[in-house]
């Protein structure tokens, strides 16, 4: 499809940019010339320019004129119909954007007319515009990578290396040469500082014959912090082996540090690191089940998990509360985590997913439903009671009027009982809608879902139990007194679609549950099967109860001696409290 040319006397805006840049082409001033008078050889009328100064073109965040001529666009009041540019790499030179504005303003009717790149009409344009976005990024891309090869220049040619040096060389500024304006061109190469040197030797022999980090510190203090000791003995600089940009420059300088004594810090770093770096809780996978849906018994915070490695002790991995930690205001003690995980897991699998519970939940809802249909029937009746009083009413006012004529007070009357009866008529209407009658689940397909439920629980991958679990459970409240912990567990049901707001209050002695939002939906995984996550929604198994309601289980969930045991007993299962339930 070919455009139509704007009609003549058509009003239209332009956009100019000038980037500062050196290789830039046309002032702004030049651009504004030749885009009038293009606009005046076709008799449109340039109503409004809009102007970027001296702005890097990668990114429209910043520029002003720029977001000002899309305001205006998007106002819905501007009369202009076409945008006139200087050239695309004018407009955006970043694809995403370009693509974005431009796309944007067809949208709205505003056509994209570039001066300067020969676009053909039509869908072969839209490609070749495309193309276009993509050279001007290609464009900076490539700027970019001359940046750094002519870095990488320098650094093979003068040993100039840009930023601070590592610790115990100093920067030494090399004259590369002349700059345009004449002025001499200066960069730094990195040489040992003398002064330093000793000291560096130093604290990699310490680190060859085993000493710890901490005590090389606090002999040396190299550094502010313990942190930056691990780069530093593994920078190679200090065998005169400069790493950077990707390249490596051996013979950089004079080695500080003897080959051998190097080898064998190595060794020793490598050795740290298979002990303890990849087991480090920021590297590997949080082994913490609960957090997200966890919180503190106590003052309702959310509990965190954390670990601790002590020496002799080995790695501690506990839930803790987040105000406790902060201390504002909560002094919860820590909850061992597989005390907490493996009693929550029993919970689930003991009481929660167990047929007879399941079973239970199912008559809950019957029962909740029937009586919610009971009151839509006794709400139907009183209703239809006033309606019938109501048309009698109507009737009556209706004779009255052709007997004494539309007196106003009659006639004010009449309305307000028509619209009281049509208010009436449209709550029936609601009322008598059919209720979605859910059938009922037989007690061997309940016995499935539960075989099923506890399976995947069982049987899952830590991540998949983790989903899992988010999606049975909307929150777990827990607190630990001395030996034991108690816990409140929140589910959703497991046999109902789709998840529940979170309910008002929960009833019993119970402090009430601060209603969080966004409540996950329930995800199962079936595990061996698909690696996709399903929606219970389309699960037939699952699919037969109508409403949605939750429960609640008051679960004492674990008991062990004292909370220094090394070795906890094994787990007793939770004993059931009470359970409740809460439906509308
Ligand atoms: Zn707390």
């Amino acid at each position: 499809m070919k455009e139509q040319p704007l009609p003549p006397g058509a009003p239209v805006a332009a956009y100019l940019r000038d980037s500062g840049g050196e290789e830039q082409e046309l002032s702004l001033a030049q651009q504004e010339t030749e885009i009038r008078a293009w606009c005046e050889a076709r008799g449109l009328a340039l109503t409004r320019i809009f102007r970027d100064e001296a702005r890097p073109g990668s990114s429209v965040v910043g520029r002003e004129g720029f977001q000002q001529m899309m305001r205006h666009f998007r106002s819905g009041e501007a009369p202009e119909k076409a945008l006139i540019i200087w050239k695309y790499s004018r407009f955006s030179r970043d694809i995403d954007d370009a693509q974005f504005y431009r796309a944007d303003l067809r949208r709205r009717g505003v056509r994209v007319i570039s001066l300067h790149d020969q676009i053909p009409e039509g869908p072969a344009g839209r490609l070749y515009e495309a193309a276009l976005d993509w050279m001007n990024q290609q464009f900076l891309i490539d700027l970019s990578t001359d940046v750094k090869r002519g870095l990488r220049h320098i650094v093979a040619q003068y040993g100039c290396v840009p930023g601070t040096p590592p610790r115990g060389f100093k920067r030494v500024p090399v004259v590369i040469g002349k700059r345009r304006d004449g002025s001499k061109h200066i960069c730094h190469r990195w040489e040992p500082d003398p002064d330093l040197v000793p000291l560096i030797r130093r604290a990699f022999e310490m680190r060859a014959a085993g000493t710890p980090i901490s005590q090389i510190h606090a002999k040396l203090h190299l550094y502010r912090t313990l942190n930056a000791y691990t780069t530093f003995f593994r920078n190679p600089i200090y065998v005169g082996i400069l790493k950077y940009g990707g390249e490596t420059y051996e013979g950089y300088c004079e080695p500080i540090v003897a080959p051998q004594t190097w080898r064998t810090v190595q060794k020793i770093m490598e050795d740290n690191a298979e002990r303890f770096g990849r087991r480090h809780p920021r590297r590997v996978n949080s082994p913490f089940l609960l957090s997200g849906i966890a919180y503190c018994g106590q003052c309702g915070a959310p509990l965190y998990g954390h670990v601790t490695t002590r020496p002799g002790k080995g790695r501690d991995e506990a839930y803790r509360c987040t105000r406790a930690k902060r201390k504002a205001g909560c002094d919860a003690p820590r909850i061992p985590r597989h005390i907490l995980e493996k009693a929550v897991l029993e919970a689930l699998i003991r009481h929660i997913l167990t047929p007879e519970n399941l079973a239970q939940i199912q008559q809950t809802h019957r029962a909740a439903a029937q009586r919610r249909q009971a009151e839509r029937q006794a709400q139907a009746r009183a209703l239809r009671k006033r309606q019938s009083a109501l048309r009698k009413r109507i009737t009556n006012i209706t004779a009255a009027i052709a007997q004494a004529g539309p007196l106003p007070s009659l006639l004010t009357e009449l309305k307000e009982l028509e619209t009281e009866k049509a208010v009436i008529e449209a709550q029936l209407q609601e009322l008598q809608r059919p209720q979605p009658e859910p059938r009922e689940l037989t007690p061997e397909e309940i016995t499935q879902i539960s075989e099923r439920l506890i399976h995947y629980i069982q049987t899952a991958d830590k991540e998949t139990q983790r989903r899992l679990l988010r999606g049975l459970i909307a929150k777990i409240t827990v607190t630990r007194e001395g030996d034991h912990i108690e816990g409140v567990i929140q589910y959703y049901t497991p046999l109902a679609q789709p998840p529940p707001p979170f309910p008002p209050t929960p009833r019993g002695p119970d402090p009430a549950a601060p209603a969080p939002s966004g409540l996950l939906p329930i995800h199962f995984s079936p595990v061996g099967a698909q690696p996709t996550t399903f929606n219970t929604r389309r699960h037939p198994m699952l699919t037969t109860t109508a409403g949605c309601r939750w429960f609640i289980m008051h679960l004492r969930l674990k008991a062990w001696h004292g909370p220094t045991a090394k070795a906890p007993l094994p787990l007793c299962p939770g004993r059931l409290l009470r359970w409740e339930s809460t439906v509308e």
